[in-house]
């Protein structure tokens, strides 16, 4: 750690948001392909429009949007803000996440994680699923990384927990969640134990029915068209991440024990 001291803070703090930058330009083909079932490595970033290969200096996240105005340079397609959206969410998640872990362990996960998490919330938004191809690598990573940092019995259990309970509602709903929640459930129960997987389902299940009461009362909306657990599951798993022990410190606290 010692060499990673020598570089000046500010610097190092550019770098994570640059590399934040770049992260989030590749979770942006793995939003757009995954679903898909097309590789992330080939070929490279073409116009949804024209089809045209983006040339490498076009394709410098966030700037290279600002220059061509939103533009493909080539047929003037518009490219949707929601491109540029990713890359700076995804640095700024970066930036937080180097402010809360500094360079340790614990952030090289997080560098992990919470780009991943941006990737679920967009797919699952756009196709209402959480591709296997995340969550099942997603359930071995969080056991190796789970039994490293909490040890495996609490990883399992974390696992099991998550993804029970999960699959429970899931029979018990008839199809009201989904197999990609139970498996990505599963994942972050593995990561992150058996208290915070309760933690990430209870903050996921408070901010999905705040929201969902909000589509349904003000935007009229139906059953049917609400936004899919996924996102809320994800953000529940951040803020576990980030605030998880302060959270289960006050209620037990507030359980008086
Ligand atoms: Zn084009």
């Amino acid at each position: 750690m010692e060499s990673i001291q020598a570089i000046p803070y500010p610097l190092l703090v550019g770098a994570v948001f640059c590399f934040g930058l770049a992260i989030g330009s590749f979770a942006n083909v793995c939003i757009h392909r995954l679903p898909r079932k097309e590789s992330v490595a080939f070929p490279g970033s073409h116009c949804p429009g024209c089809s045209s290969a983006v040339r490498p200096l076009d394709n410098i996240p966030v700037i290279s949007y600002i220059i061509l105005g939103g533009k493909c340079r080539d047929c003037a397609t518009r490219i949707s803000l929601i491109y540029p959206a990713i890359e700076l969410i995804t640095a700024l998640l970066m930036l937080a996440g180097f402010f809360k872990f500094g360079p340790t362990f614990d952030f090289l996960v997080y560098a992990v994680v919470a780009p991943t998490l941006v990737i679920i919330t967009a797919i699952d938004i756009e196709h209402q699923i959480i591709p296997d191809v995340i969550t099942l690598p997603g359930i071995v990573l969080g056991l190796a990384v789970g039994t490293y940092t909490i040890g495996y019995a609490d990883s399992l259990l974390g696992l099991f927990l998550g993804g029970g309970l999960f699959y429970l509602l899931a029979v018990l709903s008839n199809g009201g969640m989904g197999g990609g929640d139970i498996k990505y459930i599963a994942a972050a129960g593995a990561l992150l134990g058996w208290q915070k997987v309760l933690l990430v389902i209870f903050i996921g299940a408070f901010l999905g029915s705040i929201v969902g009461l909000f589509q349904i009362a003000v935007q009229k909306k139906s059953r049917k068209s609400l936004i899919p657990f996924g996102p809320f599951l994800a953000a529940g798993t951040l803020i576990t991440i980030f605030h998880g022990n302060l959270l289960i410190r006050l209620y037990l606290g507030y359980l008086g024990r």
